[in-house]
């Protein structure tokens, strides 16, 4: 569940809500007052999204090369141990 930072326009108090995303935001009120004049931050979320982007983007390049080998080596016949069918 998404955390969401609101603003109230009205006492002017921050206040944080664990909401989940089928809520409808327009009729969040303020937890200080009681205001509908509230608008939303997401101050904390968005940096979370922007920080991880930054590695994904760089990996979605060339990384055919690092699965190339990954694959022959599934393909090649896989030994079996005598021993333990030596029952
Ligand atoms: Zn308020």
């Amino acid at each position: 569940m998404p955390l969401y930072e609101y603003h109230c326009e009205d006492c002017r108090k921050d206040f944080t809500l664990l909401q989940s995303a089928s809520v409808n935001k327009e009729e969040t009120v303020c937890s200080e007052c009681g205001s509908s004049h509230v608008r939303t931050q997401m101050s904390t979320f968005s940096s979370k999204i922007s920080q991880r982007s930054t590695p994904s983007t760089a990996k979605a390049g060339p990384v055919t090369a690092d699965e190339l080998p990954k694959k022959s080596v599934l393909n090649l016949p896989i030994p079996k141990h005598v021993s333990e069918y030596h029952d």
